[in-house]
C-alpha cells in the first residue's frame, strides 16, 4: 500500500518535540517507532513487515524490551497491528499527526528571510581578499581587464588566459587585486621574474606595443598598484 512520502523534517521535529513527551515514550519506544517509521512511511509504504528479533538486532536492544515497545506503541495508537505470527509482524505505522489523542501544535520555523540573511556570504573585504582563492574572485580580475592581456593588450579567450602576479610570488607578491592581472599565457611565461615595468618596455622594444600603448600601460600599472583599478564584485 503506497502512500505519499511525508515531510521527514516535520515528522522528526513532531516526534522529538511533541509526540515523545506527550506519550511519555521511553528511549526504546522512540527508537522502535523511528525505526518502523523509517522503513514504512518514509519509503512511501503504510505497512511494514518485520520480525521482533530482526528489528531488535538492528537497533541493538534485547527482544523482550523491543516486543514491549511494540505493544506500548500499539496501545498508544502509533502502530496498528495487522498481523502477528511466527513468520513476522505486519504493522501500519501512523504519522505523529495521525495518532488519536496526540495534539500537535504548529512547529515554529525560522522566517525564511532571516535564514537567507544568515546564509548569505559575508561581504568581501576588497583590500584583504585573496583573489586567487575562489572562482568568482578570479573571474572579477579577468572581467576588470575586459578580456585583454594587461601587458600586450591582445584579446584573451577564457581558455588561454591566466592570472599573473605583477610582483612575482617568489618576491612575496600578494594575491591582492593590486597585484593580480589577467594576462595571456605567453606574457605570463615570458615575464617570469621580471619587474612589470621592465617587461612592458621589453614588449615595446619587440614592437608588440606602440610608444603610446607603452605609456598607457605604465600608467595603468601605477593605477593598479595604487589601488585605482578595483574589480567589481557582485555581492
Ligand atoms: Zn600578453
Amino acid at each position: 500500500m503506497k502512500t505519499k512520502k511525508p515531510n521527514a523534517e516535520l515528522i522528526w521535529k513532531q516526534l522529538e518535540d511533541q509526540l515523545a513527551p506527550q506519550l511519555r515514550l521511553s528511549v526504546i519506544d522512540r527508537t522502535v517507532y523511528a525505526h518502523l517509521l523509517r522503513h514504512s512511511r518514509l519509503e512511501g509504504n503504510l505497512r511494514h513487515r518485520f520480525s521482533i528479533l530482526g528489528m531488535a538486532r538492528s537497533i541493538r536492544v534485547s527482544t523482550g524490551p523491543a516486543r514491549e515497545a511494540v505493544r506500548r506503541l500499539a496501545a498508544h495508537g502509533a502502530l496498528r497491528m495487522v498481523q502477528r505470527s511466527k513468520a513476522g509482524h505486519v504493522v501500519e505505522v501512523r504519522l505523529p499527526d495521525e495518532i488519536r489523542g496526540v495534539r500537535l501544535k504548529p512547529i515554529e520555523s525560522r522566517p525564511a528571510a532571516k535564514e537567507q540573511r544568515t546564509c548569505a556570504p559575508a561581504p568581501v573585504n576588497l583590500e584583504e581578499a585573496d583573489f586567487f582563492q575562489t572562482k568568482p574572485l578570479r573571474e572579477a580580475i579577468h572581467a576588470r581587464e575586459r578580456g585583454q592581456c594587461f601587458y600586450c593588450l591582445r584579446s584573451t579567450a577564457p581558455s588561454v588566459r591566466c592570472l599573473d602576479h605583477v610582483v612575482p610570488q617568489a618576491r612575496l607578491g600578494r594575491n591582492s587585486y593590486r597585484n593580480l592581472v589577467s594576462s595571456c599565457m605567453e606574457c605570463n611565461t615570458q615575464k617570469g621574474e621580471t619587474a612589470a615595468a621592465d617587461f612592458l618596455r621589453r614588449l615595446y622594444r619587440e614592437r608588440r606595443l606602440t610608444a603610446t600603448e607603452l605609456a598607457a600601460r605604465l600608467r595603468a600599472l601605477d593605477a593598479l598598484t595604487s589601488g585605482k583599478l578595483r574589480p567589481s564584485l557582485a555581492t
